[in-house]
C-alpha cells in the first residue's frame, strides 16, 4: 500500500510545466499555461506574419511619387490626418514622415478627420477637409472602384521589386500618389529561419501585404511558401488547411489582422512589442520580440517534454521495483520482505526524485545555434 502511493507520477507533468513557465519567462517567453507548453514541442510548422514580425515594424517613407499636380505639404497633410486615427505600423511611418513638412513638427495639429474608417489588412478612409481620402493598397482602390492609372501600377512594382511597401493615396476617387515605405528585416531573421529548418520545422510568410513586397522579404530570409494578400480570416484559414494536412502549426504575429490566426494555430505566438489584440490571442509572449524567442520556446518545450518521461521513469520505476517486493515477490527464494519504513523511504525518495528532476530544467539554457547571433551575451543588432 505505501510504496504503491502514486503521488511521483501525480508530480511528474505539474512539476516541470511549473518549472519550464518559470524558466521561459526569466528568457522573456511568457508561457499562458501547460497546454501552451505541450503544444509547443510537437512544432513542426511556423507561419510568421511580414510586418511587425520578421520586419522590424518600424517602417519608415522612403519616396513619394506625385501624380497630380499638388503640394507635398498639402498631400501630407490630408495623408496623416486620415492616418493618424490608425494603430498600424504603416500609418505611423506616414504621420512621422509628413511631420516634416510642418513648421509645427514637434506637435502638429492635423485637420478632423471625418468618417473615419480602417479597413483591416488593407488601408483607411476617412473626409478631410470636405475631401475623400482613401488609402492602402491596390485591393481597396478596386473595392471603392477607383482606378489605378499605368503610372502608378508601374512604380508599385517597382517598390515592391525593392521589398517596399507601396501604400496608394487616393484623394476624391483619384489616385493622386503613391508612398513608398520600407520596413528592414530584423536583426538574425535569416538564422533563425534556417535554424528552424535544422529542427524540421518548415517556415511560412502569411501576410497581408502584397505578392511582390512578400515574395522579396521571402527571398531574404530564406522561406520558400509565401501567401500573400490574405485577409485575416484567411490567415486563419491557412492555419487550419495546414493543420488539416498534418501540421502542428505555430503563428507567430504582431497585430490585430493576426488574431484569428494566433488563435486557430495549435501554438499562437505574439511579438511582445505587438498590439494588445495579439498578445491577449495568444498562448505565448516573446517579450523581447525577437525571432529567436520562437526557437526558445519550441526548445523550452521540447526540454520540458523530454524531463516529464524522465520523470515518469523515475515515478514508474520505484513502483515498478517496490510493488512486486512489497507483494512477496522475493520471499520465496530470499526470504527478503519489504519493510514499510522502507517502503515509506522509497515511495517519498520517488517524490523527491521527480521534484529535483524537475527542478534541473532550471539549468536550462537558450539552444546553442542561437549563440552566433550574440557576443559575449549581448545581442547583435
Ligand atoms: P501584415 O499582414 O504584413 O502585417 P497588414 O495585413 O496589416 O500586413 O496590411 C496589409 C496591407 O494593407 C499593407 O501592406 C498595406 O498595403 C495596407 N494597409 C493596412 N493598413 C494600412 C494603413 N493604415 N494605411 C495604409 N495602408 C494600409
Ligand atoms: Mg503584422
Amino acid at each position: 500500500m505505501v510504496i504503491a502511493c502514486p503521488c511521483a507520477l501525480g508530480l511528474a507533468t505539474p512539476t516541470a510545466v511549473m518549472v519550464g513557465t518559470g524558466v521561459g519567462a526569466s528568457q522573456g517567453v511568457l508561457i499562458k499555461g501547460g497546454q501552451a507548453l505541450e503544444s509547443a514541442h510537437k512544432v513542426n510548422c511556423v507561419v510568421f506574419d511580414k510586418t511587425g514580425t520578421l520586419t522590424i515594424g518600424k517602417p519608415v517613407v522612403v519616396s513619394t511619387r506625385l501624380l497630380k499636380n499638388l503640394a507635398l505639404r498639402d498631400f501630407y497633410e490630408l495623408a496623416a490626418a486620415a492616418e493618424v486615427n490608425s494603430e498600424h505600423p504603416l500609418a505611423k511611418a506616414i504621420v512621422e514622415y509628413a511631420k516634416k513638412f510642418r513648421e509645427d513638427e514637434e506637435n502638429p495639429k492635423w485637420p478632423e478627420a471625418q468618417d473615419f474608417e480602417s479597413i483591416t489588412g488593407h488601408g483607411v478612409k476617412a473626409i478631410v477637409r470636405n475631401k475623400e481620402v482613401i488609402m492602402g493598397n491596390k485591393s481597396l482602390m478596386l473595392e471603392n472602384n477607383i482606378p489605378i492609372s499605368i503610372d502608378a501600377e508601374e512604380i508599385l512594382a517597382e517598390t515592391e521589386g525593392m521589398a517596399q511597401t507601396g501604400i496608394l493615396v487616393s484623394i476624391d476617387r483619384e489616385v493622386t500618389g503613391v508612398l513608398a515605405i520600407s520596413d528592414p528585416l530584423k536583426p538574425g531573421a535569416r538564422e533563425v529561419i534556417s535554424i528552424l529548418k535544422s529542427m524540421k520545422v518548415k517556415s511560412i510568410i502569411v501576410t497581408g501585404d502584397n505578392w511582390g513586397t512578400a515574395n522579396s522579404i521571402a527571398r531574404e530570409v530564406g522561406i520558400e511558401t509565401v501567401i500573400a494578400e490574405a485577409k485575416p480570416v484567411q490567415k486563419a484559414e491557412k492555419v487550419k488547411e495546414l493543420q488539416a494536412a498534418g501540421y502542428t502549426v505555430a503563428m507567430v504575429g504582431d497585430g490585430i489582422n493576426d488574431s484569428p490566426a494566433l488563435v486557430a494555430a495549435d501554438v499562437g505566438m505574439a511579438i511582445g512589442a505587438g498590439t494588445d489584440i495579439a498578445i491577449e490571442a495568444a498562448d505565448i509572449v516573446l517579450m523581447k520580440s525577437n525571432l529567436e524567442d520562437v526557437i526558445t520556446a519550441i526548445d523550452l518545450s521540447r526540454k520540458t517534454f523530454s524531463r516529464i518521461r524522465l520523470n515518469y521513469i523515475w515515478a514508474l520505476g520505484y513502483n515498478l521495483m517496490g510493488i512486486p517486493i512489497a507483494a512477496g515477490a522475493l520471499f520465496p527464494g530470499t526470504g527478503f520482505r519489504l519493510p514499510p519504513w522502507i517502503a515509506g523511504a522509497a515511495m517519498a525518495a520517488s517524490s523527491v526524485s521527480v521534484v529535483v528532476c524537475s527542478l534541473l530544467l532550471k539549468n536550462y539554457k537558450r539552444p546553442k545555434k542561437l549563440e552566433n547571433l550574440y557576443i559575449g551575451g549581448i545581442r547583435i543588432e
